[in-house]
């Protein structure tokens, strides 16, 4: 069986180390038409930050490795067309411009997504960056060290802008971090962590621009100058678009069935309408536990759990992909958090009946001491009234306390009530936690509410 695989980041590489995992002699053709297989926008933030310093190693695999297992690896080779009546597909190379085309047994699709381009006058001036892949986080670095670049403006205060946004500050720049929403990380967090998290942004010379519309990037000679905003006009040296994306489909247009935003449809084995074609990643939706219905989740983890699903099924077992959560987390400075499934601040657009439950607590019993670690925490369970079952929570602390939210993760998957986690067994040492774990607090409070 031949099996080609689109795409070397997440989705592509968890396909192919599956296939390998369970049948190592499987025939597989790995396309990637960078220049570089594997890389890892997940840890641009470290290389940025000089924690990482070889943007090289940020990656999960080399060319020359996955060729030592047999995998016949073409970078710099773009898959241009899909004729899935012959199962073949077209390849571009692009270093000698020749192209060519390969038939598949099964072909699977990780074409991922690139960022958002913001369609205002001035965007497609110079220093109009993003963040994400190799080629952005090598021009990226070189910025964090131009004494040139004083005022960087990052548009987009999602996880990545903010992760851009300390990047820059932690340089030495002064940022400022627009977004159309009323407060940063507003999808991931509410209102109570996020206020928090404005204080801490603006402590570390970073302007939160929040509830302002980008209008234009204004320029001179060629270069961004400024940002104008239907408030205001922000002085930069530097932009980083970091405001959503667009799924990388269009090629695929005629050949596969799209659906909203350009994702490809996938059933719950992810295959594509046409046989033997199979999509996974950031240009597909996936099935979302809280709700039961399908949703665009760019995750990594995402990502690879379907990559997994995938392989599985080319392998010839029956397996459907797991219904998620949408687990994240960040630090943001001093700060810590992790959020999972609905919150109050996105149930409406969901379209569930939610109620929430916040609870602050310190991470050890009071006798514990800051020096050991004793710190503040916030937790906040989201629910369904009707039936109190749990649908998400957020925690942040200026300790690591991110880890309990993926219990709340499989709560949410397990379908479980507060009933559950009220009294949910979890371990308790003074150096760590506290006998009752915030998460049992915050469940036993939901309950007292719904009395
Ligand atoms: P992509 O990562 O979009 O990659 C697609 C690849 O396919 C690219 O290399 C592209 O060049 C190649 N390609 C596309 N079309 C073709 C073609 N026709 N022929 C050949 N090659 C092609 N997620 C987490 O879970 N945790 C994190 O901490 C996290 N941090 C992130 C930080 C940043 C800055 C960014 C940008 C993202 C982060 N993510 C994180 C999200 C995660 O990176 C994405 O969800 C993940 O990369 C999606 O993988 P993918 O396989 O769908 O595609």
């Amino acid at each position: 069986m031949k099996v080609i695989v689109v795409g070397s980041s997440h989705g592509g590489f968890e396909t192919v180390r599956g296939l390998l995992a369970e049948k190592p002699d499987t025939e597989i053709q790995w396309y990637e038409k960078g220049d570089f297989i594997s890389f890892l926008s997940c840890g641009m933030q470290l290389y940025l930050e000089g924690v990482v310093k070889n943007v090289n190693s940020v990656r999960y695999a080399t060319a020359k490795g996955m060729r030592a297992k047999g995998v016949n690896v073409f970078v710099h080779q773009e898959v241009t067309h899909v004729d899935p009546d012959k199962h073949q597909v077209t390849v571009h190379n692009l270093d000698d411009d020749s192209t060519r085309t390969e038939n598949y047994d099964k072909l699977v699709l990780s074409a991922g997504a690139v960022p958002a381009t913001i369609p205002v006058p001035g965007n497609d001036l110079q220093n109009v960056y993003a963040m994400r892949g190799r080629d952005w986080a090598i021009k990226l670095k070189a910025k964090t060290v131009d004494p040139d670049v004083e005022n960087v403006t990052v548009i987009g205060a999602g996880y990545i802008g903010v992760e851009a946004a300390e990047v820059f500050a932690k340089a030495g720049k002064h940022v400022t971090l627009i977004d159309m929403l009323p407060r940063p990380l507003a999808l991931y967090l509410d209102q109570e962590f996020t206020d928090i998290l404005t204080e801490t942004l603006k402590a570390h010379n970073i302007y939160p621009a929040s509830g302002q519309a980008v209008k234009e990037f204004v320029g001179q000679n060629g270069k961004v100058t400024a940002v104008k905003t239907d408030q205001a006009e922000y002085p930069s040296d530097l932009v980083i678009q970091a405001a959503g994306l667009k799924a990388n489909t269009d090629w695929l247009k005629g050949t596969l069935e799209l659906g909203k935003k350009g994702l490809v449809n996938v059933n719950d084995h992810l295959e594509t309408n046409q046989p033997d074609v199979y999509a996974v990643g950031d240009s597909t939706e996936v099935p979302f536990a809280p709700t039961g219905k399908k949703r665009q989740i760019a995750l990594a983890t995402n990502a690879r759990r379907q990559g997994r699903v995938v392989a599985k099924n080319i392998l010839g077992h029956d397996m459907t992909m797991p219904a998620i959560s949408g687990s994240s987390a960040l630090s943001v400075f001093d700060y810590h958090f992790a959020s999972t499934g609905v919150k109050q601040g996105t149930a409406d657009a969901l379209g569930v009946k939610s109620a929430s439950v916040f609870v602050t607590d310190t991470t050890q019993p009071p006798f514990v001491p800051e020096t050991a670690g004793n710190t503040k925490v916030y937790f906040k369970l989201t629910y369904d009234p009707s039936n109190k079952r749990i649908l998400g929570a957020q925690i942040m602390s200026k300790r690591d306390v991110t880890a309990n939210i993926n219990a709340i993760s499989l709560a949410i998957q397990g379908k479980m009530t507060l009933n559950d986690l009220a009294y949910a067994d979890f371990f308790f040492q003074p150096g760590f936690d506290r006998p009752w774990n915030i998460m049992n607090v915050a469940a036993q409070k939901a309950l007292k509410n719904e009395q």
